[in-house]
């Protein structure tokens, strides 16, 4: 470790020593049981409160809405999904709208809905944009919920999910919005009030938190109403939708990382939409990188550059690159384990082809512009070498 490139910080990051430290502190001081009645409980409960607190607040919550600590963002998703398809009383509409190319963790519990008789409509992201048609023409009466992610963590296009929330409020009354924000957070604002959004999804991982945490924050007015339902049942932690012994030093360390990424956010911003203007620039004006097509959504978080490959397999490139610890990743890491491997990028409008040939670059605002040449020359050479085979 130290000499890597590493571009693959939509799979996840490297732990903050900030976020490290408060992690080994809470463990080492806070450790009792949140749930106890004890001074000790009374500790690690108040560690939580302040974890909340401080999510929150990135969070632009004013409202006083919950902060919902989960595993990670894939529970923080099956738990919106699932729990609000299956809150008592249950609602009578039936359809649920998301976007084209959502992530497995929202895809698959949509999955499991439609086989118990809901119905899933998908609006197109054609060019890396939701439809604004389709998103008037499907916001219905019948629908009780949207699941659209804000950010897309294979083109990094990044969504108008205030257009999705105005449609549900003129034509689906019975509607909440669930927005996706494990990508978007802290890459771009995140307002829970301007997105007009009942749930949001956080992950801690993408943040420079430890992995295996996350939050699930809910609106205040669907916690009033009983508008979820919890999908763990036990000792009724988290306002007994997700029972569980919470973890506090996992929280507390996410809360950290969070903090310091809130406050830098705009500073990170610039420095992220930097490095990846210059890789753009090199595609440009090195004649070695013609050949790779950038896909470039209209609207898109910094972060993320997605780019097809000239005739060559994103893996066979991610390995030949990997041979130099330089990390990249084809598609999206999570979604190469299953069969949907590459559908945000079919849903972008890449045949799949092309979809086979391409790879995300994801940056962090801790690499540096050295290192995006270093890359730039890499892909140059790679390029070279493979199309001889
Ligand atoms: N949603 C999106 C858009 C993601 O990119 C990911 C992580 N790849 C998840 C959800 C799942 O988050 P976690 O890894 O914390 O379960």
């Amino acid at each position: 470790m130290g000499n890597e490139l590493y571009f693959d910080n939509s799979a996840t990051t490297r732990i903050s020593e900030e976020a490290l430290k408060t992690y080994l502190s809470v463990s080492r001081e806070q450790y009792g049981n949140p749930s106890s009645l004890h001074g000790m409980g009374k500790d690690a409960e108040g560690v939580l409160k302040d974890a909340r607190q401080t999510i929150r607040k990135t969070v632009g919550d004013t409202a006083d809405g919950t902060v919902l600590f989960t595993s990670g963002g894939t529970e923080a998703n099956n738990l919106a999904i699932l729990g609000r398809a299956h809150a008592k009383p249950r609602f009578k509409g039936k359809t649920i709208l998301t976007s084209a190319g959502e992530h497995a963790s929202v895809k698959m519990p949509l999955a499991a809905l439609a086989d118990e008789g809901f119905k899933i409509v998908e609006i197109p992201t054609t060019g890396g944009r939701l439809d604004p048609d389709a998103i008037a023409k499907y916001a219905t009466p019948d629908v009780i919920l949207a699941s659209v992610m804000l950010v897309n963590n294979e083109t990094g296009a990044l969504y108008d999910l205030p257009a999705v929330a105005a449609a549900l409020r003129r034509s689906s009354p019975d509607a909440i919005l669930h927005v996706d924000a494990t990508q978007a957070y802290l890459k771009v604002p995140v307002s829970v009030k301007s997105l007009g959004c009942h749930l949001l999804t956080l992950s801690s991982h993408k943040i420079e938190g430890p992995k295996g945490t996350g939050a699930l924050w809910v609106d205040p007015g669907v916690i009033r109403n009983r508008g979820l339902s919890p999908i763990l049942f036990g000792g009724g932690q988290e306002a007994g939708l997700r029972s569980g012994t919470e973890d506090p030093p996992s929280c507390a360390a996410f809360a950290k990382a969070a903090a310091i990424g809130f406050s830098a956010l705009s500073e990170r911003r610039e420095k992220l939409a930097g490095l990846r203007a210059q890789l753009l620039a090199r595609l440009q004006d090195d004649p070695r990188l013609s050949g790779i097509r950038p896909n470039l959504p209209p609207s898109f978080a910094p972060h993320v550059l997605s780019l097809t490959l000239p005739r060559i397999k994103s893996e066979t490139m991610l390995h030949a690159l990997s041979a130099r610890l330089i990390y990249v990743s084809s598609g999206s890491a999570c979604s190469s384990h299953g069969k949907h491997g590459t559908s945000a990028l079919s849903a972008f409008g890449l045949s799949d082809k092309d979809a086979d040939a391409t790879i995300r670059i994801s940056f962090s605002h801790r690499n540096t512009p050295e290192q995006v040449d270093l890359l730039a020359d890499a892909l140059a050479e790679e390029i070279a070498r493979l199309a001889r085979f």
